[in-house]
């Protein structure tokens, strides 16, 4: 990381935000030998929610090389999902789904600052504590003002780059400046609470709880149960339990910080079987958190000297973990985009028109799969048929079965039906339980 260093006046890429998008699409870059410049608001390891990993992110871990440095880091390893929607008590393992790498529990603040050290080694320049205010898009270099706030002092500046990528995250800079966020159905409109306790007891597959010291030894389950007409997380961590309340954003719109913490407590005390995991802990104050009108997204996403990738792009409820899913699949497709660009500026216009679909493809398909009935408004349902066509058989199976998990799947197994989809094994590994024993 660059940390006394001037930042450069020009670059081929110019890469705002340094989270799973960013990190990853500026490492990609500067595989290929492009240079890139990565300018971060905050200073990694900075706190981020979205714990909850599939293991459908190796292979993209893979391609940007960082995958080394995840296994050695020695992040909890899941076993699968437990839900208990609306009574009804739903397991899947992803074992049975035959994946080779397990999905995990993961500290964002570490794995992110990992991310950006990887892509920092592989030749990247990483400025952080430097906040992007603008991208002027109007020429051919566009110009990134920013504010370095590095050694306590503000200073203004500027540089050029032959394509901008927004990874900016929930902030969506560009799409700020181009007005083009939209939010989603307002039924869907969530607010999300959450905060970390430590010494929490966990679920482990067999549906049994376990104390905390027990997480590298017995695997978690990442344990949802539905709360109203939204729901609760509980994701073991090896130092503390993430837990989070998800709720329609009217039921706090009134409430200030202050109340939303009281009210996300006492939710808590009596929210069926978490009320027991969360016996005898020690919440940690500072965790808490809110991101309130979160799902939402925005209808320009790549032009030919800028692409918006990640959060910056969309943000569906993250019921499925396919947030950070979502930024290394963004990151991955505009890497390739760009670097072919660079190679043949004449196809510009048509390697971003080809991203956006895809960004948008998959967009889709995780808002079916996340907002049930709600999810299909707004999507392009043929788009979302072909992605689905396209996915490896086993991930989709995967994201069939934990549809089934929640009573949203009704539109996703529809598509899947529509784009001439079956896959009969995937009822039969959703496995339907009598009781908990916490
Ligand atoms: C409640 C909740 C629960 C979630 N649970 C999960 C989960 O279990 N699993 C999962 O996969 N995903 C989950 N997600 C989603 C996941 O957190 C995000 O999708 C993921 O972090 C997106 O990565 P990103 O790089 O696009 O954005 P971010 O991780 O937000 O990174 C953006 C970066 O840009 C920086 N930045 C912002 N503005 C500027 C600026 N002007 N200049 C410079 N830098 C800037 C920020 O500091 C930040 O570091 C959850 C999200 C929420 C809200």
């Amino acid at each position: 990381m660059l940390i006394n260093a001037s930042i450069p006046r020009r670059c081929d890429v110019l890469v705002i935000g340094g989270g799973p998008a960013g990190a990853s699409v500026a490492a990609l870059l500067a595989k290929q030998g492009v240079e890139v410049v990565l300018l971060e608001k905050a200073n990694h390891p900075r706190p981020q929610v979205g714990e909850s990993l599939i293991p459908h992110v190796w292979k993209y871990a893979d391609l940007s090389g960082v995958s080394p440095l995840i296994e050695q880091e020695g992040f909890v390893a899941k076993a699968g999902g437990i839900t208990v929607w609306n009574g009804k008590i739903h397991r899947i393992a992803f074992s049975e789904f035959g994946f080779s790498r397990p999905a995990l529990h993961v500290e964002r603040d570490v794995f992110d600052d990992l991310l950006l050290k990887h892509a920092a080694s592989l030749g990247v320049s990483v400025f952080q504590q430097v906040t992007v205010r603008e991208a002027e898009l109007n020429s051919d270099t566009p110009e990134v003002t920013y504010l370095d706030r590095r050694g306590g002092d503000t200073a203004a500046g500027g540089i050029h780059c032959r394509f901008v990528i927004d990874a900016s995250g929930s902030s969506a800079l560009l799409a700020g400046q181009f007005k083009s966020k939209q939010l989603v159905d307002s039924r869907m409109r969530f607010l999300s609470l959450w905060g970390h306790f430590k010494g929490s007891r966990y679920v482990a597959a067999d549906g049994r709880s376990y104390p905390a010291s027990e997480v590298g030894k017995t695997k978690p389950v990442t344990f949802v149960t539905s709360f109203e007409d939204g729901w609760i997380w509980h994701i073991a961590m090896r130092q503390y339990a993430s837990v989070g309340l998800v709720i329609n954003t009217d039921r706090a719109r009134a409430m200030d910080k202050a109340e939303r913490e009281s009210f996300f407590l006492d939710t808590l005390k009596t929210a069926p079987y978490v009320d027991r995991l969360l016996e005898n802990t020690e919440y940690l104050p500072d965790s808490f958190s809110q991101r309130p009108d979160y799902s939402y997204y925005s209808t320009r996403l790549c032009g030919e000297n800028f692409y918006c990738i990640g959060d910056a792009a969309s943000f569906v409820d993250p019921i499925y973990s396919h947030g950070v899913l979502n930024a290394f699949y963004n990151a991955s497709i505009t890497a390739l985009a760009i670097g072919e660009s660079l190679k043949d500026p004449s196809y510009r216009s048509r390697h971003a028109q080809l991203c956006e679909n895809r960004i948008r493809q998959f967009y889709g398909f995780s808002r079916s799969l996340a907002l049930g009935e709600f999810g299909g408004d707004g999507v392009d349902a043929e788009l979302v048929r072909r992605f689905m066509r396209q996915v490896p058989a086993l991930e989709l199976e995967l994201m069939l079965a934990a549809s089934a998990m929640s009573e949203r799947s009704g539109n996703f197994h529809q598509l899947a039906q529509n784009a001439g989809l079956h896959l009969p094994a995937t009822r039969a590994r959703t496995h339907f339980m009598q009781e908990l024993m916490l």
